[in-house]
């Protein structure tokens, strides 16, 4: 199937399916093209209309026919520049934008096929520069929706420095909660509930100052907030949240009938950070942070993901099946983020 033809450009939903809308560079360059230019070809250089030429052993060039100009398809891109093939690239973009969770440089170089770490490193590096600030809108805000307050302890117990809390790093989150329409068919899962968009960051302690602070960095005001009844979010009113704690949420039972969406982010949070990259350093916590954030809100439409990682302009972003389903899709912002 020719991934041009179809009215949304989709976003595979296999590997094989991927294999299929890009099988080489040439179906990369078509790609970048319609992106850029899908009412047809407009020379940047000269502004003259019409059909570029092409070049077989160059895919990534068209050379305008009034000016005779070269212009890259790669330019303005995280490409630009790079001699690494643009099917690498898509193939990178896809693996980083799709559920598989994120991945290190090393197994990056061994999925890719490449002979050099450094391209890999190289290749993941820019592509998470496409991870345009994740933490740039405030989420809740809609009256039918609350958000789920919350923070947790992330990183690994040190052998050899006994039971408690070493070096481990404070995360605090919030997750917005929405509700699926009565009648389709996840409605009765987890009473209909699933996590909309999430806000993460390192906080320096679980004093009402660093957590209040988050939350208004984090939650657009007005909004309702669900906590637990710790002392740190006694202030949310103050701050001019609609606040409603949960007494007791010690007790598990209690904390996942009134606050499950968040422990079900912290689960997935802590299961990728632990899995992947065998625990992280304080230093580099919050980009960790940001990628998780980046492709949670995204996992509805991955294709807005792809896309935001290659860095390509124009061409407004279409809607996935799922997200056209699920009523989830939502004009993209200016800055692209969901
Ligand atoms: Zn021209």
């Amino acid at each position: 199937m020719d991934v041009l033809a179809r009215e949304y450009l989709p976003f595979p939903q296999s590997l094989p399916e991927f294999q299929r809308f890009f099988p080489d560079d040439a179906a990369c360059a078509a790609y970048l093209e319609k992106a850029r230019w899908n009412g047809g070809f407009v020379c940047p250089k000269c502004s003259v209309v019409g059909e570029p030429f092409r070049f077989e052993a160059r895919p990534g060039v068209l050379r305008c026919r009034a000016c005779r100009k070269d212009i890259s398809l790669m330019a303005g891109t995280v490409m630009e520049r790079s001699h690494t093939p643009l099917s690498t690239w898509f193939w990178a973009a896809y693996l980083m934008a799709s559920q598989t969770p994120g991945m290190s440089a090393v197994q990056f170089q061994r999925q890719l096929g490449l002979s050099r770490y450094e391209t890999a490193f190289g290749i993941l590096h820019k592509l998470r520069a496409g991870m345009v600030r994740p933490e740039r809108d405030k989420i809740g805000g809609k009256p039918q929706e609350h958000v789920e307050v919350d923070e947790t302890w992330v990183g690994g117990r040190t052998r050899g420095e006994g039971r408690g809390v070493h070096h481990k790093i404070l995360v605090s989150c919030a997750v917005e909660v929405r509700r699926r329409q009565p009648g389709t068919k996840l409605d009765n899962r987890k009473d209909g509930r699933y996590a909309g968009r999430v806000r993460l960051a390192v906080v320096p302690d679980r004093s009402a100052n660093s957590l209040g602070s988050f939350v208004e960095n984090a939650v657009a005001p007005r909004s309702l907030i669900v906590t637990d009844d710790w002392s740190g979010y006694a202030g949310l009113r103050k701050r001019g949240f609609d606040h409603h704690p949960i007494a007791e949420c010690g007790d598990p039972e209690i904390a996942e009938e009134f606050l499950p969406i968040i422990h079900l982010v912290f689960a997935n949070l802590k299961t990728w950070i632990n899995g992947i990259h065998h625990g992280v350093s304080a230093k580099h916590l919050q980009a960790y942070l940001n990628e998780f954030t980046f492709r949670f809100n995204r996992r509805f439409y991955p294709f807005n993901a792809f896309r935001s990682l290659l860095g390509i302009a124009g061409g407004a972003a279409a809607p996935t099946f799922d997200g056209l389903y699920s009523g989830e899709w939502i004009h993209p912002t200016f800055s692209g983020c969901g």
